[in-house]
């Protein structure tokens, strides 16, 4: 590897070996610009499973006794690599996901600055020695691995979402069974490949795709494993972490949100629909922190309709490798049906659709950027994530009325506000129920900064020393030394 040309027929890696399931079987993966079939990817049963908790198990074993600095050293080779290969890799995550190369590009080169940030961190995961109730007594607190992870990855950002989880894991010492998705398996399988040629020993590391129900109800109650960690919708959320807790497995659930976007009267219009309208349109929408419930000042809202509608024109929809592509398909044919959905509930309960509303020919999965006004707080719209191109916007006249709007939902990862005002800077701050809160400025989901969500949208970090002290047993020792 790894210059790659074309698609490939993706596999497992088990115990340091890429190899095709036991049973021989394959899954289809499709463009979702053309609906053409483009890879096949390799399915893990439970005798692939078996083999890969009984690597990962071994790999715990070596990996938690190779030193911090060792540890950090390879992950910083695997940055190296990833980022020499990204140029190659990114058309294939636009080929299996639809997102515009650019886009694909910026996600792979995120990968290498996460991984090196967590390498980093691996040299200062500290114990401590606290002050003993007793001459002669050293009181100490250790730091330890929890031990191998299941971590289970959606299709939306297949590098990115793989990249967090993996590097905290490895940081500390822990193990890895990374359950990719089978919609978007080639770019995931091209970051492990990065970690496995970068040095990292046979079984730290294992990837498998098959049939997800399938996978977790094996690994998750599994005794080997000792931590879950899950990215996708809330509802398949609560029953992993429902089955984590049964067994009494340390869980990290990344769910789903409706960002609300709050602009204030004394906002800066120009910039709030120049950011917020640049983010909605990213990755068609199919975003966890995607902002999706824009409550703007009554005052101020016709300009800002305005502008988020021009944006939205202005978009380029097309295949993603084609030059000058703004938006890409949705990733699958689920998407547009719920989109189609969604806007035909709004319009049905009284909302204008200001532009889009429809899908966009009938070959691969687009959708028109989709801006709806005054769609009601019943409407489905308002109340299930879109995960699509799609912007619903109303109206408020008090400040305390939009805060209590965002709050109203079950949601909270991620919350956008703009203002000119540092009082309402920070009465959105103490009273937003969210996980995150950009002002003035679009999403940066950077590593140094906790990453994760309030309410339904899940608990845990992925960012941040947060992050890192997630896949840590705390062990207190007392030792009495005369
Ligand atoms: P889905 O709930 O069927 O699947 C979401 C992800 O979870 C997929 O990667 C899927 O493979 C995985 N999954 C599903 N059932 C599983 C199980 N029993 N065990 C382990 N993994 C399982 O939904 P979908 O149609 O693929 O995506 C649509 C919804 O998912 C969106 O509306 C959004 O809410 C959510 N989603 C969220 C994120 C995120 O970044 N938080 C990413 C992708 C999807």
């Amino acid at each position: 590897m790894s210059t790659v040309a074309s698609y490939p027929h993706v596999q497992l890696f088990i115990a340091g070996q890429w190899r095709p399931g036991r049973a021989g079987e394959t899954l289809a993966v499709r463009n979702p610009a053309t609906d053409a079939e483009i890879g096949r990817v390799a399915v893990a049963r439970k005798a692939d499973l078996d083999e890969a908790l009984a690597a990962a198990a071994k790999g715990f074993e070596v990996w938690r006794k190779t030193p911090a600095i060792e540890r950090a050293k390879i992950m910083r080779e695997a940055a190296r690599l990833f980022r020499e290969r990204a140029a190659a890799i990114a058309p294939l995550l636009t080929m299996e996901q639809g997102k515009p190369l650019a886009e694909a590009k910026a996600e792979l080169m995120a990968a290498p600055d996460i991984i090196e940030w967590f390498a980093e961190e691996a040299r200062r995961i500290n114990g401590r020695i606290t002050p003993p109730r007793a001459a002669g007594q050293l009181a100490q607190v250790f730091k330890e691995p929890v031990g191998p992870v299941a971590a289970f990855s959606p299709w939306n950002f297949p590098v990115n979402q793989v990249v967090r989880k993996l590097s905290a894991a490895l940081a500390t010492g822990c193990s890895m069974i990374v359950k990719a998705p089978e919609e978007t398996p080639a770019s995931p399988a091209e970051l492990i490949r990065a970690f496995a040629d970068a040095g990292v020993p046979a079984g730290v590391v294992n990837l498998v795709f098959g049939t997800p129900s399938e996978i977790s109800e094996y690994l998750i109650p599994h005794p080997v494993i000792r931590k879950v960690t899950f990215t996708g919708s809330t509802v398949v959320g609560k029953q992993l972490a429902a089955l984590a807790g049964a067994h009494m497995k340390r869980v990290t659930m990344e769910l789903g949100g409706h960002a609300p976007v709050i602009v204030a009267e004394d906002a800066d219009i120009a910039k709030a629909v120049k950011i917020a309208g640049g983010s909605k349109f990213r990755n068609a929408g199919q975003v966890c922190i995607s902002p999706t419930r824009f409550l703007v000042a009554n005052s101020v809202r016709d300009e800002f309709v305005k502008g988020l509608v021009a944006v939205s024109r202005g978009l380029k929809v097309a295949g993603g490798l084609e030059e000058g592509t703004s938006m890409g398909p949705l990733a699958n044919p689920r998407r547009v049906a719920a989109m189609e959905r969604l806007t035909a509930d709004a319009v049905k309960r009284g909302a204008q659709v200001a532009t889009g509303g429809e899908r966009i020919g009938s070959a691969g999965n687009f959708f028109a950027p989709t801006v709806l006004v005054d769609a009601p707080t019943d409407s489905l719209v308002f109340n299930e994530e879109p995960f699509g191109p799609m912007a619903a916007v109303r109206g408020f006249d008090r400040i305390e009325d939009a805060i209590a709007e965002a709050n109203r939902l079950p949601y909270g990862l991620a919350a956008y506000a703009f203002t000119g005002s540092l009082r309402t800077a920070h009465l959105l701050s103490e009273g937003l129920q969210t996980g995150m809160l950009w002002i003035n400025q679009p999403a940066a989901a950077v590593p140094e900064m906790p990453f994760g969500g309030v309410k339904d949208s899940g608990y845990g970090s992925e960012g941040g020393p947060e992050a890192v002290e997630a896949y840590l047993n705390t062990k207190s020792v007392t030792t009495a030394c005369l």
